[in-house]
């Protein structure tokens, strides 16, 4: 508890935000290693799987996964992927709904390749490749996505769209109404 926390508020679609073209990390400095403890620190304040820099409006090119779902010790640190690149995906495909720290209380059915593979810098500078099957597939295809501006809401046509546009901004009036604001 004693430890520096840096929460930064998730960027909600349909925030432009989301939409930045992220930009290559060149050299792993300070603030680099900020931008991921803050990434941490965001990640496990939502409970989420997994969080893209774009999500907390930074535009560097790098997202993180959960350890456990990482296929590592649950205490270890969450993994970073710097300029990760998908370098292959199997043509077996995956077919369940996903979520998105970015759309609160929105699941979409989502076609996924079964297996993928990501190559990304670590935050010790060295190049590693991560190969993932089921939900570890999926996460890492999605933070992906974020990095290339492509959200949950580019799966599904533009009535459902409409839909999911007003069921978050009903979540957002609720919560400025639980803060005590009047919207
Ligand atoms: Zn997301």
């Amino acid at each position: 508890m004693f430890a520096s926390m840096a929460v930064r508020p998730v960027v909600v679609w349909p925030d432009e935000r989301l939409r930045q073209s992220s930009v290559e990390i060149k050299e792993i400095d300070a603030s680099v290693k900020a931008l991921y403890q803050d990434l941490v620190d965001s990640m496990y304040a939502e409970n989420g799987l997994g969080i893209a820099s774009l999500q907390i409006g930074d535009p560097r090119r790098m997202f993180i996964v959960e350890p456990k779902l990482a296929g590592l010790d649950a205490s270890a640190p969450p993994v970073a992927f710097l300029n990760p690149e998908v370098t292959w995906t199997s043509e077996e495909t995956q077919d369940s709904e996903e979520g998105c720290l970015s759309f609160p209380e929105i699941y979409i059915k989502v076609k996924r390749p079964m297996r993928a593979r990501v190559r990304a810098m670590g935050l010790d500078g060295n190049m590693f490749e991560m190969e993932g099957e089921a939900l570890l597939a999926r996460c890492l295809l999605h933070e992906h996505d974020h990095l290339t501006g492509k959200l949950l809401v580019d799966f599904v046509g533009p009535l459902k769209r409409q839909m999911i546009k007003k069921k978050l901004q009903k979540v957002k009036d609720a919560e400025l109404e639980e803060a005590g604001v009047k919207a």
